[in-house]
């Protein structure tokens, strides 16, 4: 459960997190990240003083983008190590690296934690190979398959003024 009673959490006993997210979680919704897989969490979350909790877990997945050359779907592992605190006492609320507990709540949520590290974590540039050639700007043909026949981008963009260089020349 990703979930946890408060009441369990007496003082420094540690309860496991084991659980998952759905493949279809609404971590990725929005972005232009696609789970392959579901999320599979691992953890424990501990008291460590009067309303403050920490939790220290590990989540894997496989995510999938497009390279951003050739647009080949590219599947990439993620094995994140997290480290959570969540804590009731209100001047936390400006501090960015905890989560922020209600001051009546019966039970803590891991799920928001690795929401988010997952989402910081998922790569925004792959590449399919470190030399893929791309796709043809003129024809969009894949250059990895084979040359596509047109011209070069550069070498009709310099060839006006080699025209005029010529002309002057002579
Ligand atoms: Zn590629
Ligand atoms: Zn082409």
């Amino acid at each position: 459960m990703l979930r946890v009673d408060l009441r369990e959490l007496a003082q420094g006993r540690a309860v496991d997190t084991p659980g998952e997210l759905k493949q279809d979680d609404l971590a990725v919704e929005g972005t232009e990240i696609t789970l392959k897989q579901p999320v599979v969490v691992a953890g424990r979350l501990q008291s460590i003083g009067e309303g403050r909790f920490y939790w220290q877990g590990t989540a894997r997945t496989v995510v999938e983008g497009e390279c951003r050359r050739c647009l080949t779907p590219v599947a990439t592992p993620l094995q994140l190590e997290i480290g959570v605190l969540f804590t009731q006492e209100p001047e936390a609320l400006d501090d960015p690296d905890s989560y922020p507990v209600a001051a009546d709540a019966t039970e803590i949520d891991v799920t928001p934690a690795v929401r988010e590290e997952l989402v910081l974590a998922a790569p925004r540039y792959v590449v399919c190979r470190d030399d893929c050639k791309g796709l043809c700007p003129q024809c969009g043909e894949d250059l990895n398959a084979g040359p596509c026949g047109c011209s070069p981008v550069t070498e009709a963009r310099w060839q006006p003024l080699q025209a005029l260089k010529e002309k002057f020349r002579s």
